[in-house]
């Protein structure tokens, strides 16, 4: 089946008892037990919701993907791959991620003694020198935030297989639409279903999908015994959001592409972080495992001057400031200060993740009238 196809009927079946075409939110704590035992495969709902069991098989199905877990945010769905490990255990992460992922290792997960090693994975056959017998799990995001690289997710995973170690990847700038991980040699595929999945700004969610029977039992089971699961009126909205992933997609990637190439020609402008440009370092990897370049884009000033872009982002009417992507709605960011705050400037310079970067979320509105704000915000 097309992907456009699943979007739109994955994971939903008309209501059994209504034949209601729309799965309902069953917006109810516990379920009625005939004789203790006897009940109709619901318990509770942190353990069981028809509604979020849709949208897990829905996410499953979008990612070719055997199991889908659905979390209360993006970071809870992390959490609960790093609960497979154990103290002493060591994680490969690569070193351009989102802040609240570095967050979560070094803050809460180095103290309950694992142990994280930040690396560039922009040339896969590095990573090797950083296995040892501790080593458990290889994580990574592609393209990275807000830097955009693109790290080769079959490379890697040749890497992880052959030293039998976990490969999970942060799949939210691709979108299940642009990117399969599964199907690239990934272990875990996870999302901030807050992001495109929802795709309304309107829901904080995290997702994991995964084909592996026992990686999944003992996933469903920290999901059950930790408890971050999302109510069911979330889980409604992002079922409906789904449902139009495959067009929201696609106007994204028009417009990131317009918008990339307006950036690029601006005289002001230093770099334009985008897969989609020939001259991007891994743009031939970007066109291997990517449908698409999707619409997000960073760019310097030649002045790397933080209040010159603090201006620039104040000056901006229709491109929201605030953190965030993947909505309908255009977004910008200043990653220094806001989303990746949390990382120590020497990290971010290590990148190459300036005070005057600025992220752009390009949404679905008309491309000609997204730069005509840029062109008047940047002057
Ligand atoms: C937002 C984001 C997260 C965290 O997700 P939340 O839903 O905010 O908890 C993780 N990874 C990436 C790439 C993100 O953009």
């Amino acid at each position: 089946m097309h992907f456009d196809t699943k979007a739109v009927h994955a994971g939903v079946e008309p209501d059994p008892s209504t034949g209601a075409i729309m799965t309902p939110v069953f917006q109810t704590s516990t379920y009625v037990q005939k004789s203790p035992g006897d009940h109709k495969g619901f318990e509770y709902a942190r353990s069981q919701n028809p509604t979020r069991s849709a949208l897990q098989k829905s996410i499953a199905v979008l990612e070719n993907a055997k199991h889908g877990l659905v979390f209360g945010s993006g970071v809870a769905a992390i959490d609960a791959v790093v609960k497979l490990l154990m103290p002493g255990d060591e994680v490969i992460s690569g070193n351009d991620l989102y802040g609240g992922t570095y967050r979560i290792f070094t803050k809460i997960f180095e103290g309950f003694g694992i142990k994280f090693r930040f690396v560039d994975m922009n040339n896969a056959a590095e990573i090797e020198q950083y296995v040892n017998d501790n080593t458990k799990l290889i994580w990574l995001e592609t393209p990275t935030n807000p830097m955009m690289s693109i790290i080769d997710i079959r490379a890697v995973a040749a890497i992880a297989k052959s030293h039998k170690l976990l490969l999970g990847v942060d799949n939210t700038f691709a979108s299940p639409v642009l990117q399969s991980p599964i199907d690239l040699g990934a272990d875990i595929v996870m999302h901030s279903v807050t992001k495109y999945l929802g795709g309304h700004s309107d829901v904080v969610m995290g997702a994991l999908a995964l084909n592996n029977d026992e990686l999944y039992e003992r996933l469903a089971f920290i999901q059950n015994s930790c408890g971050a699961v999302p109510g069911p009126q979330d889980c409604f909205l992002v079922l409906r959001g789904i449902k139009t992933l495959h067009l929201r997609m696609e106007r994204h990637c028009e417009n990131g592409a317009k918008v990339a190439r307006y950036l690029s020609e601006h005289p002001q402008i230093d770099k334009v972080y985008w897969p989609g440009f020939e001259s991007h370092p891994n743009h031939q990897i970007a066109k291997e495992q990517m449908k698409g370049f999707g619409g997000m884009i960073s760019f310097t000033f030649h002045q790397d001057d933080m209040q010159r872009s603090f201006r620039v982002l104040e000056n901006l009417r229709l491109f929201a400031l605030a953190e965030s992507l993947g909505g309908v709605e255009s977004m910008a960011n200043h990653p220094a200060s806001m989303t990746h705050g949390a990382i120590p400037k020497e990290e971010r310079m290590k990148v190459g993740l300036l005070d005057s970067l600025i992220r752009l979320s390009v949404g679905i509105e008309n491309a000609d009238d997204l730069i005509a704000d840029l062109e008047q915000a940047i002057g």
